[in-house]
């Protein structure tokens, strides 16, 4: 496989334009593709602000930000993709809509191209198995913010080659970041170990064993976390870890995934954490 040179990325939103950004600062062609000018536009300045904060600290230039945003090609035409030699799906969290978006792909790219899904929930095995290209699909899972995170995790489906996962790891480490390889499973590596601990942290809480503020705390200084279980909860969202836990509950039919009452209990109250104002602590 020839070097990448240029990446295509399925959807400008929090992920793809984060990517694009990573891709971009490293001197990699991309074209960013999303449903609607107005959303291509959004990604774009999203990068835009984001390069400006890197020039304020002193991190880059003002003709590298320029140089990285011209590397950037938006387009609202799957078309504007055949040149990629990668492409990253990055759209919005639902099977249906990925496995369209991979099929429409499929129809579209050389027979050599690799297809990569940035998707945090869905089986790569299954989502391989609905294209025509399964040896030659991945997982790429970035973590947010993508130009501030080191991590990627590389997902390998059942049926990706060892060429597929080379091509991809080399890439994730030309754009400065530290991959890890995994088997598909539900939740991956990191997910798989965070969510639990989060869900055990409500165990705790509820069994009135410490404050919240205590639980965080311990967490904080006694395993040298930067942000504490419950805390962390409420910025991911009550509900998403609930969901997350039940995936796990019922794809491994194993007890020892059961959601904790007291993060169920929370949930229907409707105390999501940050974004409803109410989690664990109150906004
Ligand atoms: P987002 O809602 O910010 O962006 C999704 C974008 O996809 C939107 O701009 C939407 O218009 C676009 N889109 C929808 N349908 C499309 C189509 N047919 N063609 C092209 N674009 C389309 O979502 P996000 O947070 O960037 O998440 C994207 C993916 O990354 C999801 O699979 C998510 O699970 C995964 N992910 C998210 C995070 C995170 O913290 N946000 C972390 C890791 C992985």
């Amino acid at each position: 496989m020839s070097t990448i040179q240029t990446v295509g990325i399925i959807g400008a939103g929090t992920m793809g334009n984060g990517i694009a950004q990573a891709c971009a600062v490293r001197g990699i062609q991309v074209v960013m593709v999303d449903i609607n000018e107005a959303a291509v536009q959004r990604g774009l300045a999203t990068v835009a602000g984001s390069l400006d904060r890197l020039i304020k600290k002193d991190k880059i230039t003002v003709a590298d930000k320029d140089a990285a945003l011209a590397l950037i090609t938006p387009s609202t035409d799957y078309a504007a993709l055949t040149g990629a030699q990668l492409v990253i799906e990055a759209a919005t969290e639902n099977e249906a809509l990925k496995v369209k978006i991979l099929q429409q792909l499929d129809a579209l790219l050389a027979p050599e191209v690799i297809v990569a899904t940035n998707t945090s929930s869905i089986s790569i095995t299954k989502l391989a198995a609905a294209t025509q290209r399964a040896d030659r699909f991945i997982g790429m899972h970035f973590f947010n913010p993508v130009p501030m995170m080191a991590l990627v995790e590389i997902i390998r489906g059942l049926q990706t080659s060892d060429a597929t996962h080379d091509a991809v790891k080399a890439l994730s480490e030309r754009l400065g970041k530290s991959p890890i390889t995994v088997k598909n499973a539900p939740g991956f590596v990191v997910n798989r170990i965070l969510v639990p601990m989060i869900n055990e942290a409500f165990f705790v809480l509820a069994e009135g064993l410490a404050t919240p503020e205590d639980i965080d705390a311990g967490m904080k200084l006694g395993c040298n976390q930067p942000i504490g279980p419950l805390a962390l909860a409420d910025m991911i969202g009550l509900d998403v870890c609930l969901a997350v836990m039940e995936v796990y509950v019922n794809e491994f039919a194993d007890s020892k995934y059961r959601p904790a009452p007291l993060l169920k209990e929370m949930v229907a109250a409707g105390w999501l954490g940050r974004k409803s104002g109410r989690g664990v602590y109150r906004y």
